[in-house]
């Protein structure tokens, strides 16, 4: 067979850690980063008889992100038990949802290689996150800090068919729910894993294969490599004549493989049981509506938005809300200053490059966005120059402060005292008779090096506009 004999069928399982101050059951914080064991109290390390209680807030978020993505709520959904064995579960069951979960159905729209294609959702459900077991040299421990930390699995359909769509499915999902408020989806803080399904079947055909599930992926450079090595794989072997194994496999990254961990379990090896310490999860239309109204705007609706009210390219636009700090910021900007097209400037070049060098958010950046609007207000008046401007940007960027006292505390402000910059102008013709002819000659590029000279002479503090009169008039060509 050739190699495009065979497709790649995928679906993913998300684990979303949700951005509430507790954690799902009880009123531990559900914070990153503490002390081992320092966030836990008898509920959350599964002490008998502790009772659990469910957080709204949790309950709310995992709604909002239904809302977003277009399912249908269930009025009423349940948790229930999911049984097994697990050193960092000590109490060998997990609350989950099983039959009732918070949202059915629903979809996202990715873009993968030019080519739209809406992926449907299955499901998504609330559940505890357990804790984490740690190896040492000759000793193992368990962190139990995110025992109970606020889980939302989405669910999507076997609809994704490549590498490039499970990528751009996992950015485009992460993307609502960062907008949405709902998690931070940290993936270095494990905010964002997931389990990749996958199966190949003879190109056209419509039967799914037999599926094998990497576990507990977190990095989404990793769900793509995890899938083209587990895609090859499988197609190798049915190519050899033999069969693919329902099984559950693990992702080796430094290996570049996946290898086999168990044979896959069933639904009925976790004997779910409705869990008896919790009522079932009752929700009002209205308060569902109430909800709804608070529902943020999408990526994509602010994208047209800033076209429409912005006056912005399609691409500019995209790229300013892409994050949404990023867009916040813009906006700030924008109205700040009153000039659009210049916060769109600033913030695609100088903000986003130095973000991208250092590595940091827009939420730490030190330059506010009132700063950035002064400083485009101080451009537009032509107290400073782009080239000052630049470095008045750099300062701030480094320690904070104002951009007005900066300029004044420095001595920034640009020579537009036209006598001073003729007297400058007189001094680069001098020093340079040759570019100076060749002007008067008709070489205009001449005018740019001559520009240069006076900036140079007034450590670029001369508006370069002023210069450019001032040289063509001394070289009698105005
Ligand atoms: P399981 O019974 O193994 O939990 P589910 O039917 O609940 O399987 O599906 C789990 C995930 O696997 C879903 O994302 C689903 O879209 C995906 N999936 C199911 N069957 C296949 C298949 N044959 N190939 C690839 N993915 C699949
Ligand atoms: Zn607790
Ligand atoms: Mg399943």
């Amino acid at each position: 067979m050739s190699p495009s004999a065979f497709e790649a069928v995928i679906g993913l399982e998300v684990h979303v850690q949700l951005r509430t101050e507790t954690k799902l059951f009880c009123a531990c914080p559900n914070r990153f980063g503490a002390e081992p064991n320092t966030l836990v109290c008898p509920v959350c390390l599964g002490l008998p008889g502790a009772l659990p209680v469910a957080n709204r807030e949790a309950i709310r978020l995992t709604v909002m992100a239904g809302l977003l993505l277009g399912c249908e709520i269930h009025r009423i959904s349940r948790f229930d038990r999911k049984s097994y064995f697990y050193p960092d579960m000590p109490k060998n069951f997990q609350i989950s949802q099983y039959d009732r979960p918070l949202c059915l159905g629903g979809g996202l729209e990715i873009e993968a290689g030019g080519t739209h294609k809406r992926v449907r959702l299955t499901r998504i459900h609330l559940e505890e996150d357990v804790g984490k077991s740690l190896h040492f040299e000759t000793t193992s421990g368990v962190d139990f800090n995110r025992a109970g930390a606020p889980l939302m699995e989405i669910v999507t359909e076997p609809d994704l068919s490549s590498p490039d769509e499970a990528m751009a499915f996992l950015l485009a999902l992460k993307q609502i729910l960062v907008y949405g408020g709902i998690s931070d989806c940290n993936l270095e803080q494990g905010n964002l894993r997931c389990d990749i399904n996958c199966s190949v079947r003879p190109a056209g055909s419509s039967a799914l294969g037999v599926k094998t599930e990497i576990k507990n992926m977190n990095t989404f450079k990793g769900v793509h490599r995890a899938l083209t090595y587990e895609i090859d794989r499988q197609i190798r072997v049915l190519r050899g004549g033999g069969t693919i194994r329902q099984e559950t496999r693990r992702w080796d990254d430094d290996a570049g493989a996946t290898d086999s961990m168990r044979s896959k379990e069933y639904a009925h090896d976790y004997r779910y049981f409705p869990e008896p310490d919790l009522l079932p999860v009752e929700l009002t239309e209205a308060q569902i509506e109430t909800w709804r109204a608070d529902l943020p705007e999408l990526p994509a609706a602010r994208r047209a938005r800033f076209v429409r009210e912005y006056h912005l390219p399609d691409y500019d636009a995209g790229v300013l809300t892409a994050d949404k700090g990023v867009a916040d910021y813009f906006e700030a900007v924008a109205r700040s200053c009153g000039n659009p097209k210049a916060a769109s400037n600033w913030v695609m070049t100088d903000v986003l490059r130095v973000l991208g060098e250092q590595g940091m958010e827009i939420g730490h950046i030190r330059v506010t966005p009132e700063a950035l609007a002064k400083l485009i207000g101080l451009v537009e008046r032509r107290v400073i120059n782009m080239p000052t401007a630049r470095e008045v940007f750099a300062a701030l960027f480094e320690h904070g402060g104002d951009p007005e006292t900066l300029v004044r505390e420095r001595g920034l402000g640009q020579v537009s005292d036209a006598s001073a910059i003729d007297a400058l102008a007189a001094q680069a013709i001098e020093a340079h008779p040759g570019p100076a002819s060749d002007y008067r000659n008709g070489k205009a590029a001449a005018l740019q090096f001559l520009i240069g000279q006076v900036m140079k002479l007034s450590r670029g503090k001369a508006d370069p506009r002023l210069a450019a009169e001032a040289l063509k008039r001394r070289l009698g060509i105005n």
